[in-house]
């Protein structure tokens, strides 16, 4: 009998199964090639999925090119392919790498990531906030494609960072002693007034207040029980700024003491007693809703990812993809994970619907099993309401 030839024709392959029942020593070699089309990474490949490149690479026998798995080619027909744990392995059919996805440089998640990261180096470098066209320039690439990565990586423009960032450098020198003038001078702002316009976004407060401080800030509070085990709320004058669940009331006080390092915080009179029962009736019953002002203190990333998190209705989950989609960062999803670890206000701003892509409970800051019960008794609510 003839060797097989090594590239075998589509249609040779198909007859080969179809003669699979009386299979000859020469057929036993193909399943392992039309194997591709039931093994899961070529579903990645087919899904050009972007984070499974540097996992496996590709191989085409009928073009003689290899590839990474979120290669924008068109796809091959798998009877052609043979995928390869390694880049050596790749390399060792003696195929060429593609031109198009560059299989033996860095993945373009990872290329993103290094663009952006030496941005931000740029923009914490300077006094002068570098233009966009400035920045693109310096990573080499284009305006557009630079602004997009930026955002998808970071959730911010490059212009919210470096806003942040000099932010930070006012509350860092105010902190450390350092006049106002002095402080906003050392930020990089070059006027003052540019900074007073925005300070109190910035800092919550005017930079003067914040030197002193915070101590014309006031913080209420008061300790509670719930079901699900003790809850501290705190306010400030502009609304609720804190929710916490634990076992341990010391424990919350002292989280509501490191987040509130300058403020007087004042045990809570009898009025404010009344607003810690509408918060436990909240956690007992979520579909009644909290119609109350919240001080939601965040960057103006994590205050977008709140408020999608508010629009998530009782009873229902997303995924951190799903937010990230929402705010319209689709890349974002570990920023907005890591938004949801941050949020102050237990329940009030929903971070326990959202759950992992496959439907897992993943992380809650108030403990799993917090997470689950709010869940169960969210479940149970929308089942009553639809009878
Ligand atoms: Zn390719």
């Amino acid at each position: 009998m003839p060797a097989p030839p090594k590239m075998a024709p589509i249609n040779l392959v198909r007859k080969r199964v179809s003669m699979m029942s009386g299979m000859t020593s020469e057929d036993v070699r193909k399943p392992a090639e039309l194997g591709v089309v039931n093994d899961p990474r070529w579903t990645r490949v087919l899904a050009r999925d972007r984070t499974a490149d540097g996992l496996f690479w590709y191989s085409v026998a009928t073009t003689g090119i290899y590839c990474r798995p979120s290669c924008a080619s068109r796809a091959a027909n798998p009877i052609n392919v043979q995928l390869h744990d390694t880049l050596a392995d790749a390399k060792a059919t003696g195929f060429r790498p593609c031109k198009r996805c560059h299989p033996d440089g860095p993945s373009i998640d990872a290329e993103k990531a290094a663009i952006v990261a030496r941005a931000c180096r740029l923009i914490e470098g300077r006094d002068e906030e570098p233009s966009l066209n400035a920045l693109a320039k310096a990573v080499g690439r284009s305006a557009s494609y630079f602004h997009r990565s930026f955002k998808a990586v970071t959730g911010l423009t490059p212009k919210d960072y470096a806003a942040a960032h000099r932010a930070r450098k006012v509350r860092e020198g105010l902190i450390s002693g350092s006049s106002v003038p002095e402080a906003i001078y050392d930020a990089g702002y070059n006027s003052s007034g540019r900074f007073y316009e925005k300070s109190t976004d910035m800092l919550g407060m005017t930079p003067t207040q914040f030197k002193k401080g915070g101590t014309n800030e006031e913080i209420r509070f008061a300790l509670g029980q719930t079901s699900l085990g003790a809850i501290l709320v705190a306010s400030s004058k502009k609304g609720v700024a804190s929710i916490l669940l634990g076992n341990d009331p010391d424990a919350l006080l002292r989280q509501l003491q490191d987040r509130f390092p300058k403020a007087r915080l004042v045990g809570a009179d009898e009025d404010y007693e009344a607003l810690v029962a509408r918060v436990v009736g909240l956690v007992e019953l979520p579909q009644i809703g909290l119609d109350l002002p919240l001080d939601v203190r965040g960057t103006a990333f994590q205050c977008r990812v709140w408020q999608a998190l508010r629009e998530v209705p009782v009873g229902q989950t997303v995924s951190y993809m799903e937010i990230a989609l929402r705010i319209g960062s689709p890349k974002a999803v570990r920023a907005v994970a890591g938004a949801c670890a941050a949020n102050n206000l237990a329940v009030a701003i929903p971070c326990h619907r959202v759950v992992r892509n496959d439907g897992a409970l993943s992380g809650y800051a108030w403990g799993i099993e917090r997470k689950k019960a709010l869940l169960d008794r969210e479940a149970a609510v929308t089942v009553q309401m639809s009878k």
